[in-house]
């Protein structure tokens, strides 16, 4: 298909900066042009899409989900992180079928990409015949797939991972796959380097398709005592220093939460160009904290941004997580200036391509993938326009979402999903959900 994106203000997110009153062209899955309203008269037959009072942006980038727990929002609420898991999450996951998975999955994914959100970084159990990555197959998301390795499931763990690489990684050019250790207090010291050494394998493979390693880092304070507990090494007090001293940080560690690091485990991750993802809503709602996100930025960690599942953070809308990575440290540091709404955009659009190491996304510019969102200003809460970062940060929210384009196909067209029929997916959320809780209690 061919598009052009005629009106706005396109927010570049490269040097060219704000194109006021501008144009997007596309063909196929690329970007082709960007430029001044005046180019779309170059252009004979393609579709428009009339942005017109509205702000273009390339499409945001989720780098910390498990999009599958979607049947989970709302089941436990305000309670300590062990109970929240033990006597919740985990009985009611217990229960879960693939199918379920995927409903969740598509539900969530759903969510995400009618907010603005077009590639989601995700980590879950993954399962042969519906799972995570056909419900973003399906939808026509973008997304980077794990299964979530633990060591009292080694065997299986391998076995799945084998699939999910060989079947999925390359997908119709949207689905990437990770390799996902939990955590280190849920993995062993040799898997641990077993899966790092797994990861390294499958880039020599495939180096143009790079596959990243994904874990939580760092989330709770008491990790490195869990470590010391469980497996019977030396942490040194720092779950950092002693990932670093197995040799499974470097570039292609994309670290979820990292809120209780030391100034020398700053270092460390910067010195290992480890990718940070910044959970502010999670790490609020589980009390895990706040991640010194200004001090990574100044010794120079890589920081991109993440919502978490929605067990966690409750919406699966970028937007807000924007606001909240905005926010709370200008509280915690007493300082206005620390975190710009520039900055924070570019966390969860360039730095996100980065962290995901995958080229050609987070940027409007022609040579790259046609992942737009179109957000309408023509609203109260947008109206006057000073400066369209400040918007975006601090006062658009994800239903302000009017377009959305991954790979050049229009996946959300004036607020309305066009790839899947949205009041079927409701009610088999409701029935998913039913049966669940059917099996749970029987
Ligand atoms: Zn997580």
């Amino acid at each position: 298909m061919e598009f052009k994106i005629v009106g706005g203000s396109i927010v570049t997110m490269s040097e060219r900066g704000i194109i006021r009153d501008g144009c997007v062209i596309v063909e196929d899955d690329r970007i082709v042009d960007v430029g001044s309203r005046s180019i779309a008269s170059r252009y004979h037959g393609y579709e428009e899409i009339d942005a017109d009072k509205c702000v273009v942006i390339p499409g945001l980038i989720n780098c910390h989900h498990h999009i599958a727990m979607g049947l989970l929002r709302g089941y436990a609420d305000d309670l300590i992180l062990t109970e929240w898991l033990e006597k919740w999450v985990w009985p009611f996951e217990s229960k879960l079928t693939g199918y379920d998975i995927y409903i969740g999955a598509l539900l969530t994914s759903t969510e995400t990409l009618l907010s603005g959100c077009t590639t989601v970084n995700t980590m879950y159990h993954y399962s042969y015949d519906y799972n995570e990555a056909k419900a973003l197959l399906d939808l026509g998301m973008r997304g980077v797939v794990g299964h979530v390795c633990f060591s009292w499931r080694r065997e299986d763990d391998l076995k799945l991972i084998e699939h999910l690489y060989r079947v999925w990684h390359g997908k119709d050019g949207r689905i990437r796959v990770s390799v996902d250790p939990h955590a280190c207090y849920t993995v062993d010291p040799n898997y641990l380097v077993e899966l790092h050494n797994l990861c390294i394998e499958f880039n020599k493979k495939n180096p143009e398709t790079p596959v990243i390693l994904h874990t939580h880092l760092a989330e709770t304070e008491d990790e490195a005592n869990r470590v010391e507990k469980t497996f019977g090494v030396e942490t040194g007090g720092s779950v950092v220093r002693y990932m670093d001293k197995l040799g499974v940080l470097d570039r292609y560690t994309v670290a979820a939460h990292c809120v209780h690091l030391s100034s020398e485990d700053i270092s460390i991750l910067a010195r290992r160009r480890v990718k940070a993802v910044h959970c502010p809503v999670s790490n609020l709602k589980l009390s895990s904290g706040i991640a010194p996100i200004p001090a990574m930025l100044r010794e120079g960690v890589h920081i991109a941004i993440g919502t978490d599942s929605v067990c966690s953070h409750n919406r699966s809308d970028m937007f807000e997580t924007m606001k909240f990575a905005a926010l709370i440290h200008k509280g915690v540091y007493k300082d206005p200036t620390v975190m710009p709404a520039s900055l924070v955009l570019k966390a969860a659009t360039v730095s996100g391509a980065e962290a995901l190491m995958w080229r050609g996304l987070g940027v409007i510019e022609a040579g790259y993938y046609a992942d737009i969102v179109v957000v309408d200003f023509r609203k109260p809460h947008l109206t006057p326009l000073y400066d369209e970062y400040s918007h975006l940060v601090y006062a658009v929210r994800g239903s302000d979402v009017k377009y959305v384009m991954v790979n050049g196909r229009l996946l959300v067209d004036n607020g309305c999903i066009t790839t899947i029929d949205l009041e079927w997916l409701l009610d088999e959320a409701i029935k998913a959900r039913d049966r669940v809780l059917e099996r749970l209690h029987s």
